[in-house]
């Protein structure tokens, strides 16, 4: 089968031939139907040979949907030529965080050497998708999988972040979206959702505010020195509820730690070297940040049934397995929108 590889630390992924696997006891061998190419591939593949740890030959693609093709001894439930997707921070499934499904924060898998697709275990770039478990499966029905796929990283994880914040995002609350790429923009969509609160986005990109704008977002920013000031200006000076970073540099969590008012959040889940410092004087009183991963696994039932309410949607730009390598150098210049979704 056809699989995009990473293969050497500095270099372009490749397209290769490689054996189709097996599904082995307790496996399900999924036909991929797409793979959506996030911004931590390209962060994974920007790393020194010194600080990458996810194993070479890596085939890449943590976002993934399929149809199944065949299942391992012992798999019962499931029907060849279901329609899935892929849940992807798989865990142990039996320490105390994987019994509430938040496989995402398993207390084992680093020990076990459980990797999520991918990011360690071979991913979903590729005709096929080998996955460890049933119970990382989950129905996706008569959804579009192109546009879907994205629903398990880019919708996962955005829903993650905003649900914990929800009781702060209360009538009259002001929400901040940094960077409105490929979570951003399900971000924006999630949060109008859930929440009555103000949506005000920021980006670089005039593009990216655009489509910030036409998923809902009620104000879009650039994001340059004078974001702080224009964002206070439609807030009629008050400090906002809640700032949520997919950026996470040094300017953006700055950004945040400025616009954050008495007992809001900091979300920093882009995974850039950014901080923020919390103390009695740096902070406003009661101001919390935290850094989630991912999302738990009911998470991803629920941000289906989002998007099967027509509630939120992905932008989608597909490129095929050979035009891989070209969507990672999109990605990188800033040029896609929404979510590049690979199309074997
Ligand atoms: P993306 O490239 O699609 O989107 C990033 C957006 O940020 C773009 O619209 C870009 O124009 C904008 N941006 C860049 N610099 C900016 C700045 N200084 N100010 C404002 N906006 C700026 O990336 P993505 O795939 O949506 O991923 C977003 C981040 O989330 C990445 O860092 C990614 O690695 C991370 N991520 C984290 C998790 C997690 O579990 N915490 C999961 C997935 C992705
Ligand atoms: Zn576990």
């Amino acid at each position: 089968m056809r699989a995009l590889q990473y293969r050497t630390i500095g270099a372009a992924p490749e397209l290769v031939d490689i054996p189709t696997p097996t599904p082995g006891p307790g496996q399900v061998l999924v036909k991929v139907t797409a793979a959506g190419v996030c911004h931590s591939d390209e962060f994974l593949m920007s790393l020194p040979e010194d600080q990458y740890t996810y194993g070479l030959p890596l085939t890449l693609g943590h976002e993934g949907a399929g149809t199944i093709e065949a299942v391992g001894p012992g798999v019962t439930g499931l029907t060849i030529g279901e329609s899935v997707l892929v849940y992807g921070p798989w865990g142990c499934g039996r320490c105390y965080p994987c019994s509430k499904g938040e496989e995402n924060y398993c207390e084992k898998a680093a020990a076990l050497g459980i990797r999520p697709p991918g990011l360690g275990a071979p991913g979903a770039m590729a005709d096929y998708l080998l996955v460890d478990d049933a119970r990382h499966l989950v129905p996706l029905g008569d959804l579009d999988p192109v546009a879907s796929v994205s629903l398990t990283d880019a919708g996962l994880t955005p829903y993650h972040a905003i649900k914990k914040s929800l009781p702060k995002l209360v009538p009259g609350s002001v929400a901040v979206v940094i960077g409105a790429g490929g979570l951003g923009h399900v971000a924006i969509q999630i949060l109008r959702a859930m929440a009555p609160c103000t949506v005000i986005a920021v980006d670089t990109s005039e593009e990216k505010l655009e489509l910030a704008r036409a998923v809902g977002a009620h104000h879009a920013v650039t994001s340059d020195q004078r974001a702080e000031e224009q964002i206070l200006g439609l807030t009629g000076g008050r400090k906002v509820d809640v700032v949520f970073d997919f950026v996470g540099i040094d300017p953006t969590t700055e950004l945040a730690s400025r616009l954050v008012g008495v007992g809001g959040d900091i979300v920093i889940v882009g995974v850039g070297p950014g901080t923020v410092e919390v103390g009695f004087f740096s902070t406003p009183w009661e101001a919390s940040a935290r850094a989630p991963y991912w999302g738990s696994r009911s998470e991803l039932m629920e941000v289906v049934e989002l998007a099967r309410a027509g509630r939120i949607s992905v932008e989608v730009e597909t490129f095929s397995l050979d035009e891989g390598p070209e969507a990672y150098e999109r990605l990188k210049a800033g040029t896609v929108r929404g979510r590049a979704v690979i199309v074997p």
